[in-house]
């Protein structure tokens, strides 16, 4: 029975590479029907804000695998991205991007056998877009990392290394200076790999990964890691095999994946029949695999192999002085099924497992601690801090300190000199910890602090399991 699949052409030179990856997908044999739908430029310009027409998800949500083209937001239109709105429709949450020698294309690495996946969670972090501006001066973005959000890519790296016969998972993080956001996705790791015995489960801090990355690549199989550090090292992996025009990648969630190439829709080259397919092309090939047509995907990817590397058969991206035209190209590819090369050594793959992960659980023992306050001033350090050690004196909380930047600043510890900002995180404790905390309690002392100053934020303090739920500032006892 035919596989239907939502085909999105998108902007600039995404008509071109998808028609290639259509035709090539097509001349396999293999059968899938396409659904072909808009997003991008043309639809914001159709004055639909979030760039992705109804029918379009209707279409993903019916198929659940979508081939996707590059879209572009064009200047003053939409506030999100259509990537970004196609990315939280369908909570894609796992990114991945192989990075693996390709034949032919010479790299300062060429013969190094690079082959790795770096599998990057695609909804959390910093990307979850929580930001303000708490005072006119000072911007915070909220860096959120769930426990469930980190098993769900930890055991979807687990799985891919299980699936494509891959022996180790490094999980890269800032657990050392990042305590409880990074922290929490690497006690997750350290948790979910004891189900994995039969894959090397590694930490590695992500600068050093980077390092790394440039010294040793071929020491990685899998990289997991969260999404800011995972955008820049998949970029850094690209970079290493060859470029933009061969970057494939793919967006999986629970239930509907997309795939796309790395590569934008470089607008100057739309229409002149000249840019490399194969980033899609590699796409094309993950997504035949994610749809068990193991067959079809291992003929392109042979196929390709052996235009780059036998034939030498380069794009202008590749070779500058070539005047192949990307049609030419495409017919080339397709000439090529069947075609096997041993450049890459053989990889048995196997249906991707994806495991359903549980909610959190809600009967973890806590107890209050207190509170912070967010304040915006321009006092001293010292008047600040006495002015709130006066208001919460006759209230059951006491001023335990107050950090500006995150560096303890009352009371204000020998030899260091603050350069404050107008933000100021006032930490208060309960006086007594055997008592739990009342919200009029609470609500009472930041009523008492707006008569003084201007609050914009506040953070209750907890223990959970016995462990404290915040970090400490720099400098604090
Ligand atoms: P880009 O990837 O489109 O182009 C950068 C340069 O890389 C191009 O000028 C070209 O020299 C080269 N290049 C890219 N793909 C190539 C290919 N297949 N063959 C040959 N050369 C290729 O990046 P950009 O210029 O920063 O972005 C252009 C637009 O694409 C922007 O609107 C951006 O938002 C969008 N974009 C979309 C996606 C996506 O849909 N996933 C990703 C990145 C950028």
């Amino acid at each position: 029975m035919a596989k239907t699949v939502t085909l999105i052409e998108g902007d600039g030179i995404g008509p071109e590479v998808t028609l290639a990856a259509k035709r090539i997908v097509e001349a396999t044999g293999v059968k899938i029907e396409w659904e072909v739908c808009e997003a991008g430029a043309k639809v914001f310009k159709q004055g639909l804000a979030t760039g992705v027409p109804q029918e379009t998800i209707d279409s993903i949500k019916r198929t659940k695998v979508a081939l996707k083209g590059p879209l572009e937001t064009p200047v003053g239109y939409g506030e999100k991205s259509a990537n970004v709105t196609l990315r939280a429709l369908f909570e894609t949450y796992a990114n991945t991007r192989p990075i693996r020698q390709i034949p032919g294309i010479h790299t300062p690495y060429s013969g190094r056998n690079i082959d790795f996946v770096v599998v990057r969670e695609n909804v959390e972090d910093l990307y979850a877009g929580i930001e303000y501006l708490q005072t006119p001066s000072v911007a915070e973005g909220l860096k959120l990392i769930t426990r469930k959000g980190s098993e769900k890519i930890i055991r979807f790296a687990f799985e891919l290394a299980r699936a494509e016969g891959r022996k180790k998972v490094h999980c890269a993080t800032k657990a050392n200076i990042l305590k409880l956001t990074e922290g929490l996705f690497k006690k997750t790791f350290e948790e979910v790999s004891l189900d994995y015995p039969d894959i090397e489960a590694l930490h590695i801090i992500i600068d050093n990964c980077a390092h790394q990355m440039v010294l040793r690549p071929e020491v990685f199989d899998v990289i997991v890691t969260t999404n800011l550090h995972g955008d820049i090292i998949s970029d850094l992996g690209s970079g290493l095999v060859g470029g933009l025009g061969v970057a494939p990648a793919a967006n999986i969630g629970d239930e509907i994946s997309i795939f796309e190439a790395v590569h934008g829709s470089a607008p100057k080259y739309t229409g002149l029949n000249v840019i490399n397919p194969s980033a899609l092309i590699f796409s094309s090939v993950l997504m035949l695999r994610h749809l068990e047509e193991f067959e079809a995907a291992h003929l392109i990817e042979q196929s390709l192999l052996y235009t780059l590397g036998v034939e030498k058969a380069f794009l202008r991206d590749l070779d500058k002085t070539s005047t192949l035209t990307t049609t030419a190209y495409t017919d080339i590819v397709i000439k090529n099924l069947g075609k096997q090369t041993d450049f890459w050594a053989p990889r048995h793959y196997k249906p991707l497992h994806i495991a359903h992960i549980k909610d959190p659980d809600d009967n973890v023992p806590r107890k209050d601690v207190g509170i912070d306050v967010y304040i915006e001033s321009l006092l001293s350090p010292e008047v600040l801090g006495k002015s709130l050690e006066d208001i919460s004196s006759a209230t059951p909380f006491t001023l335990k300190m107050i950090s500006n930047r995150g560096v303890q600043v009352y009371p204000l510890l020998e030899g260091v000199k603050p350069d404050t900002v107008d933000q100021w995180r006032a930490r208060f404790f309960l006086r007594d910890s055997q008592k739990p905390m009342a919200d009029s309690d609470v609500f009472n002392l930041v009523a008492k602090i707006g008569q003084t100053h201007k609050w914009m934020h506040l953070e209750k303090l907890f223990e959970f399991n016995g462990s404290p739920s915040f970090t400490k500032a720099q400098g604090e006892s």
